[in-house]
């Protein structure tokens, strides 16, 4: 077994040897604690052919546990100035390819198929760059990607609202589009300490498993993601107000709107925060006819 990268002397020896400077506007903070890299895998629950893609692998601290816990690692970075470094840092490891590239710009679904055509059991797993942590979320759920489960680091605040259940503060349309495709978990809350720079906000991890089906089933997925976008639009308004003022032509449909809040067995009066997703799935099928 190789030495790990991941300990803050290993890894000040690997930034001072390539003269590596910190770019925040990448979102680049390293881990530095190994335990808090075994967790995470071990909560992707990876078996000898699982496959595991990773979005930023820095100088490779977690992409390393990766490659000794999977079939192989497909990782993509997107700072030139971390290839000669992860060159030499998984040189021990034959299963990891790195791909030099913006993954919100990678053709992710082409790699899947050319890079794990005979793997099964496909997992993402990442320290997320936290500037473009929703997008990159939001970009593996919509592309329908063959992928069992998302584990990964993130902004604690982010975690919270992902994963936050209807009627809490922290509920709202991301909540929705995310639980829409996946289950959501918070399995650790981690301490700034163990990365270099320090981040100034709290981190967690979040784990999604993909569900067999969508949560609930909807007429037309965009208006029912248009419709819950719209209920929270301000979120001291009620539905009703959120829905007219949101929706097209909703000012002239008003009454059509309070119709469909009647027919699926909703106050008007309730906020947008207090729906559960069967409410919302009922409501956007009311609606859909009238907006259609
Ligand atoms: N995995 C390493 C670790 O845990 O120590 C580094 C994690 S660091 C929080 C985020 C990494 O994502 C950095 O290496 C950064 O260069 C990379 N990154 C930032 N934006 C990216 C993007 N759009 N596509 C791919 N990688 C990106």
């Amino acid at each position: 077994m190789h030495k790990d990268i991941a300990t803050p002397v290993r890894t000040r020896g690997i930034l001072e040897k390539y003269g590596f400077s910190f770019k925040k506007s990448l979102g680049q903070n390293f881990l530095i604690d190994t335990n808090i890299l075994k967790k995470i895998v071990h909560f992707a629950q990876m078996g000898e052919g699982t496959g595991a893609i990773e979005i930023g692998p820095g100088i490779g601290a977690l992409t390393e546990q990766l490659a000794r816990s999977s079939k192989k690692v497909v990782a993509f970075e997107i700072d030139q100035r971390l290839l000669p470094i992860l060159a030499e840092t998984l040189s021990p490891y034959s299963n990891v390819k790195v791909i030099h590239q913006d993954v919100l710009k990678a053709d992710v679904k082409e790699v899947i198929k050319e890079e794990f055509k005979e793997i099964e059991d496909l997992v993402v797993v990442a320290n997320l760059p936290y500037y473009v942590t929703t997008p990159i979320i939001m970009k593996l759920l919509e592309e329908q990607l063959p992928i069992r489960s998302i584990v990964v680091m993130l902004q604690k605040e982010v975690a919270d609202r992902i994963s936050a259940k209807p009627g809490t503060k922290d509920y709202g349309s991301l909540s929705i589009a995310i639980q829409y495709y996946m289950e959501a978990e918070i399995v650790m809350i981690v301490p700034k300490t163990v990365f270099v720079p320090q981040p100034n906000v709290d981190s967690a991890v979040i784990r999604l498993t993909k569900r067999e089906k969508p949560a609930v089933q909807v007429k037309d997925e965009d208006f029912f993601f248009q419709v819950t976008k719209t209920s929270f639009a301000q979120r001291r308004k009620t539905l009703l107000n959120n829905l007219t003022s949101g929706l097209q032509d909703g000012k002239q449909k008003k009454d059509e709107i309070l119709d469909a809040l009647h027919k699926s067995g909703i106050d008007p009066s309730r906020r947008g925060e207090t729906l559960s997703l069967e409410e919302f799935a009922r409501l956007a099928d009311e609606l859909y006819a009238n907006f259609h």
